[in-house]
């Protein structure tokens, strides 16, 4: 007959599974996240230095303002020092069909934490496109960014993670609580 485990032991293999449950858990009910976020410390403002190299200075200016604007931590500011921005928006001509393109640095994925972010704007698909889209585009991107998902298409809220065309170009009430949920005050 097999030996019962003396109550410390006991514990440490029940604890792993209760941890693997509560991952689980977190998964389903965070859908809305890329699962990697910056460093941020609680209370504290979560400050994106960021860069813009190439067209549509003017959209990204304004989709970096709206995220300003939100009641989150975010305080993106435009910066030029690529050793310490943590977005980087570039605007290249590429034969995709992506509007836009987000890269994570060092990794992506459950549990990565960025160091940095580079936002890829396609000239080739922009370029008959409204400034408004182009803010849109420049302003999802940026939610990416922070480790936010795409919102599906069918969903009844609003949310500047969906794909396509939007008659807003602005983060939503949905994404705001979304980067509330990654970055709390
Ligand atoms: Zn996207």
């Amino acid at each position: 007959m097999k030996p019962l485990l003396p109550p410390f032991l006991r514990r440490r293999i029940t604890l792993p599974a209760v941890i693997c449950a509560a991952l689980i858990l977190t998964t389903v009910v965070s859908a809305h996240r890329l699962g990697g976020k910056f460093y941020h410390v609680r209370s504290t403002w979560l400050y994106i230095p960021y860069t813009q190299a190439g067209a549509y200075g003017t959209p990204v200016y304004y989709a970096t303002r709206s995220w300003y604007n939100t009641p989150t931590v975010v305080i993106p500011y435009r910066s030029y020092n690529y050793a310490t921005s943590k977005v980087d928006y570039y605007t290249v001509y590429r034969y995709d069909s992506w509007w836009g393109l987000t890269v994570h640095h060092p990794c992506s994925g459950w549990g990565c934490r960025y160091v940095w972010a580079d936002l890829y704007l396609n000239s080739r698909t922009l370029a008959y496109e409204t400034n408004f889209l182009r803010q849109k585009v420049a302003a999802h991107e940026f939610g990416h960014g922070l480790g936010l998902a795409h919102a599906p298409g069918y969903a009844l809220y609003t949310s500047i993670m969906k794909q396509g065309y939007l008659s807003y170009n602005t983060p939503r009430t949905h994404d705001i609580n979304d980067t509330n949920g990654i970055y709390p005050w």
